[in-house]
């Protein structure tokens, strides 16, 4: 089975190209979406939290107090560390745990990472990469739209992740999403062609 590790900036689309994804049967594991469902009680993750950052990080319902631990970590680079050696194990762990459990005839799964390339962490589980580009002004107008955040917040995010250059450098294969959701669609279903064709050998 091949897996294709999915990134791309704050706001290129990496959602809306694995919801494509999904939608053709292609199974998908976000790990967002994992570290999202870590951050809520019951959680391994959290217990691990207030034990080593304290109680005062974490709701009154169990959960993760998330503005205030990021802006713990936004200038605690020792607190971030700390932080992904909590969750990073914890995901990934997960995330081979659902790898295993696909039926063994599946020909290919997405592995959405948002910073695939700024860690390394899945550098040795993916078979090849795709990354989901746009323009940085749509970047920002995306996330503004869906988040209420400043322009300088969102651009101060973007200057975290590594330079759109780079991931277009590193990137084996590149979604443009810069026009319509059927532009999207039409690029999401014609690699889907090529990715579930056991044939097909990659350049
Ligand atoms: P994040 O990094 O914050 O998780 P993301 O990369 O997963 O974001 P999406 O959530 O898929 O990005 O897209 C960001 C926003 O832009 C969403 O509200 C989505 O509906 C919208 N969007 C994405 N692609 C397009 C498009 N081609 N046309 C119009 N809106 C789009």
């Amino acid at each position: 089975m091949r897996i294709i590790g999915l990134t791309g900036g704050i706001g290129s689309g990496k959602s809306t190209v694995a919801k494509l994804f999904a939608e053709l049967g292609v199974p998908v594991i976000d790990t967002d979406e994992i570290a999202h469902a870590l951050s809520q009680p019951p959680s391994p993750a959290l217990v691990q939290i207030a034990q080593e950052f304290g109680q005062d990080f974490i709701e009154k319902d169990g959960s993760l107090k998330r503005a205030r631990m990021r802006e713990h970590i936004y200038t605690n680079t020792e607190a971030k560390t700390k932080l992904e050696n909590i969750f990073h194990p914890m995901i990934k762990n997960i995330v081979m745990q659902r790898l295993d459990q696909l039926p063994t005839h599946t020909p290919y799964a997405l592995l959405v990472v948002p910073l695939l390339f700024e860690t390394n962490t899945y550098a040795n589980t993916i078979d090849r990469s795709l990354l989901v580009d746009c323009s940085i002004k749509q970047q920002i107008e995306r996330v503004g739209a869906r988040s209420g955040l400043k322009n300088t917040e969102i651009e101060a995010i973007i200057a975290n992740q590594h330079p759109r250059a780079e991931r277009i450098q590193l990137a084996n294969d590149i979604i443009l999403n810069v026009s319509t959701l059927a532009h999207l669609q039409s690029s999401v279903s014609s690699l889907h062609q090529r990715y579930q064709d056991p044939t097909c050998r990659f350049t």
